[in-house]
This record gives C-alpha cells, sequence and structure tokens, in this order.
C-alpha cells in the first residue's frame, strides 16, 4: 500500500536496520535519504541468521529466490560437547511443524543479505548517502546537522545509527554501558581447506542441511555454511575472564588479536585452527530506553540504537527486519502529518514487547541452557537432547510441543501483527481525535 500523504524522512545509520526500513519506506511511497558516516564498504563479516520471521518478511519483499540461492537452509542442530567433543544429540525441525510455520531457516553471509537490501532501496527511490556523517539532531523543526556542517530538515528523522547512537545521546542522554562478560569470536573459513578432511569435511557438509553448536560451560561454539556451502561462518561465545588479552575489534576495521580460543572437540578445534584471522567483540548490556520516541514525535529510534541486541544471534538480523516492516506498514497509512505521532506510537507499541521477548526469552534463557557447567541441570539438557535425536514416528503431542516451542519466536508476523495494530487501534485513536 502506498501513503496518501508523502512524508521527508531523514534515516541516520545506513546498518541493516536503517537499509531496510529506508526499503520499506520508499516502498509505501515516503521520501527517503539515509545518511551514514562510513563508506560502503564491505559490510559485514559473517553470517547472518534469517529464522522463519525473517524470511517470511524477505519473501513478502520479494525476496524469495535471492534467498534460496545466496542462502544455505538448515533443518536441523546438532549439539556437541566442547569439553570432550561428543555428540550430545540434535534436534531435527519436523516437517509438519515447519509447513505450520510457514517459512524456513536459512544463513546468508551478512553482506550478501546487506547487498540485497541496499540495492532494493536505490531502486525503490531511496537516496542513501555514505561518508555523511551526523554531528548533531534536532527537533522544532526536525533536522540534521552533517560534519560538513549542512544542515538537512525532514518531517521525521529516524536514528537507525546502531548502538553508540548519536540520536539516542542527543536525545536521552548518555546511555549507562556495562561488560557482559564474554566475547564473540567470529570468522569465516573457505569450506575448501576442509573439504578433504575427513574428520572436518564430513560433519560441515552441505548436504545435511545442518546446523552445528558446541556446548560448554559458559560458552558456545557455532558454524554456519553460507555461499552454496564454500564458506563456513565459525562464531564462538567464550569468557572474558579466561581470554588473557584486552584489546577488541570493531566490524568495520581490520582484525587485529592474535590469541584464539580453545575446544577439545577436535572438529571445532581444527576449524578454528583453519580461521585466517579471528575478530573478538566484546558483548555489551546496554540501558534500555523507556522511549523510543522524542516528545515532539517527530524523532524516532529504531534498530540497535533503540534496542541494542547482542550480536549474532538467531534474531539479532530478524528484529531490524521486523521494525522496517512495522514502520513500513504503519506509515503506508498516513494522510495527514498529524497521524504520525500515533503512527509512530504504534511502533513503539508492537516493536517494544517483541524485542523484550528477543532479549530475555530467546537469548537469555538459549544461553543459560547452552552454557552449563557440568551437573545436574546440564545433565538433564543433554538427556532431553538425546531424546530429541530419536527421529522416529512422532505422535501428534510431540509435533505439538516442538511446534509451540518454536512458534513463539518464528510465527511472529510482522506484516500481519502491524495491520491488525491498524485496524484495532490506529483507525480508533483517529476516529475519537476527529470527534474530540
Ligand atoms: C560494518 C558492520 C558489519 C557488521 N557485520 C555483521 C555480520 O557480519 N554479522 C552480524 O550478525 N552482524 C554484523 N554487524 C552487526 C549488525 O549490523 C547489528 O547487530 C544489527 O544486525 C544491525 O543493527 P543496526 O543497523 O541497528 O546497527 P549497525 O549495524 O551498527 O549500523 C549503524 C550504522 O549507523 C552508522 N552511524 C553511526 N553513527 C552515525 C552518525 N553519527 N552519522 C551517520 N551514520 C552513523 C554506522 O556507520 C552504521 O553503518 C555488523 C555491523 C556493522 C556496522
Amino acid at each position: 500500500m502506498v501513503a496518501s500523504f508523502k512524508l521527508d524522512i531523514i534515516i541516520i545509520g545506513a546498518g541493516l536496520a536503517g537499509i531496510a526500513a529506508a526499503l520499506r519506506l520508499s516502498q509505501a511511497g515516503h521520501h527517503v535519504r539515509v545518511l551514514d558516516e562510513h563508506d560502503r564498504g564491505e559490510r559485514g563479516c559473517t553470517a547472518a541468521h534469517l529464522p522463519p520471521n525473517a524470511t517470511r518478511i524477505l519473501t513478502d519483499w520479494g525476496f524469495r529466490d535471492q534467498i534460496q540461492s545466496l542462502g544455505h537452509l538448515i533443518k536441523n542442530s546438532r549439539f556437541y560437547s566442547m569439553e570432550n567433543g561428543e555428540l550430545i544429540g540434535s534436534q531435527r525441525w519436523r516437517e509438519e511443524v515447519i509447513r505450520e510455520i510457514g517459512a524456513d531457516y536459512y544463513f546468508i553471509h551478512y553482506h550478501d543479505l546487506y547487498a540485497m537490501l541496499h540495492d532494493a532501496a536505490v531502486k525503490a527511490g531511496a537516496i542513501v548517502q555514505f561518508d555523511a556523517g551526523a554531528v548533531n539532531v534536532e527537533t522544532y523543526p526536525p533536522r540534521v546537522t552533517l560534519t560538513n556542517q549542512n544542515v538537512l530538515k525532514a518531517d521525521l528523522v529516524i536514528g537507525a545509527d546502531g548502538p553508540r547512537s548519536i540520536t539516542r545521546r542527543t536525545l536521552f542522554g548518555e546511555e549507562r554501558i556495562k561488560l557482559e562478560g564474554h566475547s564473540l569470536f567470529t570468522a569465516v573459513v573457505p569450506r575448501k581447506l576442509v573439504e578433504d578432511d575427513a574428520l572436518v569435511g564430513n560433519s560441515i557438509n552441505p548436504s545435511l542441511l545442518e546446523f552445528p553448536l558446541w556446548l560448554g560451560s559458559s560458552r558456545h561454539g557455532e558454524a554456519m555454511l553460507m555461499r552454496d556451502g564454500t564458506e563456513i561462518a565459525l562464531n564462538i561465545f567464550y569468557p572474558d575472564s579466561e581470554i588473557p588479552i584486552d584489546a577488541e575489534d570493531t566490524w568495520e576495521g581490520e582484525p587485529m588479536q592474535g590469541w584464539r580460543p580453545r575446544s577439545n572437540d577436535p572438529v571445532l578445534q581444527r576449524l578454528i585452527e583453519l580461521c585466517p584471522d579471528m575478530r573478538r567483540l566484546k558483548l555489551y548490556i546496554r540501558e534500555e530506553l523507556e522511549d523510543w520516541i522524542d516528545e515532539s514525535s517527530r524523532l524516532l529510534l529504531i534498530g540497535n540504537a533503540a534496542h541494542p541486541v547482542l550480536p549474532c544471534w538467531s534474531q539479532s538480523c530478524a528484529i531490524n527486519l521486523e521494525d522496517a516492516e512495522t514502520l513500513g506498514v504503519l506509515l503506508s497509512h498516513i494522510n495527514d502529518i498529524d497521524q504520525l505521532p500515533v503512527l509512530i506510537e504504534g511502533f513503539q507499541e508492537l516493536r517494544k514487547p517483541k524485542y523484550r521477548f528477543v532479549q530475555d526469552k530467546s537469548w537469555w534463557q538459549s544461553v543459560e541452557s547452552m552454557w552449563l557447567a557440568p551437573g545436574p541441570e546440564q545433565k538433564a539438557r543433554d538427556e532431553m537432547l538425546r531424546k530429541q535425536q530419536d527421529d522416529g514416528d512422532w505422535d501428534e503431542s510431540m509435533l505439538q510441543q516442538q511446534f509451540d516451542g518454536l512458534w513463539a519466536a518464528f510465527g511472529y508476523n510482522a506484516r500481519e501483527a502491524a495491520e491488525n495494530w491498524w485496524t484495532t487501534w490506529g483507525m480508533l485513536r483517529e476516529r475519537s481525535k476527529t470527534t474530540a
């Protein structure tokens, strides 16, 4: 749907959140300009997870063929012990369950995902300016000052400038931030290096449609195939207390650290040794904001600027695609500038609970279970994973149990949620304003 009232929108930050929002808002008929302080460059160093709630959105946006050709489909997670290499168990998503959920799970190189969305955003009419840093953001009227002191005005300014957001800082003050206590080590190994290696080549095999994970005490590792099975992205979450160096890398620069994590699993250890380089990113906990909208209702935060989720996790990219879809749907209903406050309030109402779910349930509950130290809880988890490995006949109750476990995260339909909000609340609030 195309909006009958066209907004001038500035998005600060051409990361995944900014570029996806630019695509959807341009498709909704708005005039969109995206500013980024960095150059276009190579974006992304590792794989992005595309869970079904993300592939559903990308399919709706017309990217089904690209996901199938650029992504790697997975249907099964296999769990190994990071301490001794034993196979603990596996979890195969049953065809019946995935059919009911209505979309598949893929891995894709972050750069490929980014490039696909960037090109589509430009084609849809968005102006994307790199090397254009914002140094100040103001409201009444909404405007952005660039590093070259040019001032750009708009009806709506969207801060999609990531975890160290200048927009967030300008509006809501310095954020409180603390170390989480783990680091992410990330790298890409060309699969040709392990193809002939009996141990690794057979375990990480594109035809298995599998996601191997290594579980350990306060750590885990994961290997993700991408680019038609020619590259393996390796992510290892490791406790800072066991890392003898303090240096950390950024996504943008060259990886600089020399020390590497270790595993007693021979496959994982071999992969670590084969990585041409490894990037170390410390994990940070950032303070949660009460509001993502300023009092003028002309400035809105999205993506990591609004809700900083931990990176390289099942929902880390999906949450940004959902933000874009939600905003695109809501702002396609605008027919007057006075409607803007109601619509962006709707965005916050829809997205805040989803963020809480992603942060608490999807991330913390999962890592709590993956990072168990040896003991009764870890034994119970391993027993449960062993049982799930049984690939025999499943009765209705087993299917229902798997469906219920996956539905909360994977079943979310951002488009439907936004349309439902509009018909139940948005229109009502509109009517109450006109009759007041
Ligand atoms: C270069 C890069 C590569 C990444 N690679 C991966 C990857 O391979 N796999 C993965 O899972 N995650 C990756 N991430 C992290 C991932 O982007 C985030 O976790 C999330 O998916 C997207 O968040 P975002 O768009 O809200 O923020 P970000 O990705 O952090 O993007 C914010 C953007 O805002 C720009 N910006 C910041 N301040 C200003 C300013 N003052 N003026 C103008 N622009 C500004 C930044 O240059 C950046 O492009 C990467 C992030 C970056 C920045």
